[in-house]
């Protein structure tokens, strides 16, 4: 057992504590403040040559942090769970080839050390949110940490869960609304937006919007994510590759590398208009938000 952590005077994560937003750095990417950060990539590693054409299509626009599982939390045991260690590998060597910065989920302590040696950010998935031993060793090392809200889990809990990391000793965490579960069969989820406003104001924590999850489908993850930015989202986790068709997992909801490049044009625009920088290691063309978000024949 670890020893209880002293109770602060106010919770760590809460404004009381902190009035300025924290920014976390991943690489070259920034989150929180001024700056608005993108994760992308496929959602799981599939094989190297997938996962290195996903890296050079990411790295060429400009995409500071690669996204891609190799512990895949699947709901069937019998579907593809991730390459595990091999997986680990590819993304190192993806980073090496590209200088992008690598986002993976950890879903065990006993994967922390290993997961770390690899990774510059360390994803905790909805479906461990409250494992609160995965939460004190993640908050004993020193990688940020990406923690994705629970599908059915308070904004309350969210924090409590981030407060675990922070008591540990890591004040480098990330939040990530991803919706949750509701009654609306029609999207995978329900993005909750109003806990994107409600956490602003509550921590000083950065949050993210993940409206890959989210939504479940490709063609309504660019409204969802210009809409979270504009509610004062510092960022997004997005499912994006060169060959959506072809992904073994979660293909449905991911973007292509041309989408990728509107909803980046939609970011930029919407961080502009907040006072803020969308962090790209290239300069970005002129975005057209309004056919990002509604459409080609847009005015
Ligand atoms: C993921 O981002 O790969 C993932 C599994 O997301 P979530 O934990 O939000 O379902
Ligand atoms: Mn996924």
């Amino acid at each position: 057992m670890n020893p209880t952590p002293h109770r602060p005077a106010h919770p760590l994560f809460s404004r009381d504590a902190r009035a300025d937003d924290t920014v976390v750095r991943v690489g070259a990417a920034r989150f929180g403040g001024a700056h608005v950060g993108v994760i992308a990539g496929p959602c799981a590693v599939e094989s190297a040559a997938r996962l290195f054409a996903d890296a050079d299509a990411l790295e060429e626009r400009g995409v500071q942090v690669l996204r891609a599982g190799a512990f895949k939390p699947r709901t069937s045991p019998y579907d593809f769970r991730g390459l595990g260690e091999a997986g680990l590998l590819m993304l190192a060597e993806a980073r090496t080839r590209t200088g992008i910065a690598i986002c993976t989920e950890v879903l065990a302590v006993d994967d922390v050390e290993l997961v770390a040696r690899h990774a510059d950010l360390l994803q905790v998935g909805t479906r461990n949110m409250q494992n609160f031993p995965l939460l004190e060793a993640l908050g004993r090392q020193d990688r940020p940490v990406l923690l994705k809200r629970g599908m059915a889990s308070t904004i309350d809990e969210l924090l409590s869960a981030a407060e675990y990391v922070l008591a540990a000793g890591n004040p480098n965490v990330i939040l990530c609304e991803r919706g949750v579960r509701g009654f609306e069969p029609r999207t995978r989820a329900m993005f909750d937006l109003n806990a994107v406003a409600v956490l602003r104001q509550l921590t000083h924590l950065p949050v993210i919007a993940d409206p890959s999850h989210a939504t479940g489908i490709a063609s309504l993850v660019p409204a969802v994510a210009i809409g979270a930015v504009a509610a004062g989202a510092s960022g997004v986790i997005i499912e994006a590759s060169c060959d959506p068709a072809g992904a073994e997992v979660d293909g449905a909801q991911t973007i292509d590398m041309g989408t990728l490049e509107d909803v980046l044009d939609g970011l930029q625009c919407v961080a502009a208009v907040s006072g803020r920088t969308l962090g790209l290691s290239l300069p970005h063309s002129d975005a057209d938000t309004a056919r990002v978000m509604y459409g080609a024949g847009a005015a």
